[in-house]
């Protein structure tokens, strides 16, 4: 019998698991030693009226085992070189496409613009060295995509548990910690994203896969039917294909410009634009816990939202313990994003809070809502500007306070964008759609997280790339791009998804796809 108990401690994390499970048998009324397990499903802090209570909800094993944590292994077979496909992209939907073939004994051919993790770490620290960024290989390129050196937050809205789990499944299998199997916000970290995503690639290729390093493709050939025949990359060398998985991710603009002049239906689609906000870790920790953390509660969480007119206002990818970091694919812009090691332990806690931009809040100059890539050059045109507002890859800045009352920070606090800060007038000069609502929303948040609203917080500019602007049009029934056939669009860049589980995910339905084809 499984029944499930509440235990609500102010000690969260002291209790000895002799404690829980003498309290678990008071509880049901059943004696001790009968309780062969007990197994915490739900956590949730309640810090109101002047006390922090942690409220925990435990299955209990009464007379029976609980399940061990199963996962399905991935079972590859050995690529037959007579049916290949290419993927262009080692991201999150590049590597679960090219394992999902895997399984039909289709061989991956993938295709990366950037280096492998090794080198990429190279050139990312070289950003804050010499405040430079190489254009293939950052935070977004190379070797697992934006996706290695990301924060690792395993979150999606997907309610599909079972294509959830096959995908923390492949991680685990390939050396990500157990506990994302269970918890109910798995985190991975990204210190170890790196060795996962090497071997990932070892095993596709162990199978018979080819992974092509600092290979970037600049078309796509096709024949007098418009069916795709093959690749052509940036040193003119020709890949045949039948079927040509694109999973590129949203920081490839010129990859969309290539696709929509050579056919390929592309729509605009929402995306947000705003800030990266930082505050001092033990600030947050002190709203959320009131003060009152017993230590063992981790560095603290938010999530926050508001309706300003027309348009959500919201936090995106909150990093407790994290940093921010500098997300730029050229070196002629700056976009900031932000990320926790696993140990989220850092003295500061990030999120990005963002606006929705629809194509009609694009001005004209940009193409206008019917143009489908309004939304791209508007992004490309704000991280411009975020450039030209700070000083080689040093991002421009304003404390909070300062940014709501429309005053110039003379001193910034101390940040943790290693690149560093230079103080600027981002409620002056970021477009005021974006800016009077951020405003609202801050005075709007502290009143749910007092103290949110502070002189220690630091707004830095620019986030731009939480989604797409772009959608790559999918025909409903084979999943195909319109416009050119064989040809598909898997992840994040293609606009149907986001973040590392739903990209990945995406991959795999891509996969499972072409391999109908393939195989028919
Ligand atoms: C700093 C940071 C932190 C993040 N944190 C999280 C998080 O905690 N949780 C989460 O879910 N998501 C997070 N994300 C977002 C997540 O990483 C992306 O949603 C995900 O990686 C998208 O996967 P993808 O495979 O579609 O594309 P990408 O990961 O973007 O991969 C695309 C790949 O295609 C390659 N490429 C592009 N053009 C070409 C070309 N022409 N030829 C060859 N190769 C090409 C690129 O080099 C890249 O490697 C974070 C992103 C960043 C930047």
């Amino acid at each position: 019998m499984v029944q499930n108990i509440t235990i609500v401690t102010d000690q969260y994390g002291k209790e000895t698991e002799e404690q829980i499970r003498a309290e678990a048998a008071s509880q049901l009324g059943v004696e001790q030693q009968r309780i062969s397990a007990v197994l915490l499903i739900k956590k949730s802090i309640d810090a109101r009226r002047g006390k922090l209570k942690v409220n925990l909800r435990y299955a209990v094993y009464v007379d029976e085992q609980p399940p061990a944590v199963s996962v399905k292994p991935l079972v590859l077979k050995q690529a037959d070189p007579s049916k290949s496909v290419i993927i262009i992209g080692s991201g999150p939907a590049g590597l679960f496409a090219a394992l999902k073939l895997l399984e039909s004994g289709i061989k991956p051919i993938i295709l990366e613009r950037g280096p492998d993790v090794t080198a990429r770490k190279r050139d990312i620290a070289m950003i804050s060295r010499e405040q430079r960024v190489n254009p293939d290989s950052n935070y977004c390129f190379g070797e697992g995509g934006a996706g290695t050196y990301s924060d690792g937050k395993l979150y999606t809205r997907s309610k599909k548990r079972g294509e959830i789990s096959s995908v923390t499944g492949v991680l685990y299998e390939h050396g990500a910690d157990e506990r994302i199997l269970t918890d109910a916000h798995p985190h991975i970290g990204t210190d170890k994203l790196g060795d996962i995503v090497q071997k990932i690639r070892e095993r596709i290729i162990s199978c018979g896969g080819e992974v092509h390093f600092s290979t970037q493709v600049m078309g796509i050939t096709k024949d007098i039917h418009k069916n795709v025949t093959g690749v052509i990359t940036d040193e003119g060398i020709g890949f045949p294909a039948k079927a040509i998985i694109a999973a590129t991710g949203h920081s490839a603009g010129e990859f969309y410009e290539m696709l929509q002049s050579a056919g390929v239906t592309i729509e605009a689609k929402p995306f947000a634009v705003g800030v990266r906000v930082e505050h001092p870790r033990t600030l947050i920790d002190s709203i959320q816990y009131h003060g009152m953390n017993p230590g063992t509660l981790g560095a603290a969480t938010y999530t926050l939202k508001a309706q300003v007119g027309e348009r959500g206002v919201y936090s995106f990818c909150m990093c407790p313990g994290g940093i921010v970091v500098p997300s730029a694919t050229d070196d002629d812009q700056i976009a900031v994003n932000g990320m926790s090691p696993s140990g989220r332990n850092t003295r500061w806690s990030n999120a990005a809070f963002v606006v929705e931009v629809t194509p009609d809040d694009i001005p004209a100059e940009f193409g206008g809502p019917a143009d489908p890539l309004c939304g791209l050059r508007y992004q490309r045109f704000l991280e411009h500007e975020a450039k030209e507002q700070g000083k080689g890859q040093k991002a421009p800045a304003q404390r909070m306070t300062d940014f709501v009352s429309h005053m110039p920070s003379r001193k910034l606090p101390e940040t943790s964008y290693a690149p560093g800060v230079v103080a600027s007038r981002l409620d002056l000069w970021i477009p005021g759609h974006i800016t009077k609502r951020l405003i609202k929303a801050f005075r709007f948040f502290d009143t749910r997280m007092h103290g949110f609203l502070s002189d220690k917080a630091v707004l830095i500019a620019i986030e731009t790339r939480t989604s797409s602007p772009v959608r790559i049009t999918r025909d409903p029934q084979t999943l195909e791009v319109l416009g050119i056939g064989g040809l598909y669009a898997a992840g994040e860049g293609s606009g149907y998804a986001g973040g590392i589980v739903s990209s990945a995910m995406d991959g795999q339905a891509i996969a499972s796809a072409v391999a109908a084809r393939l195989l028919q």
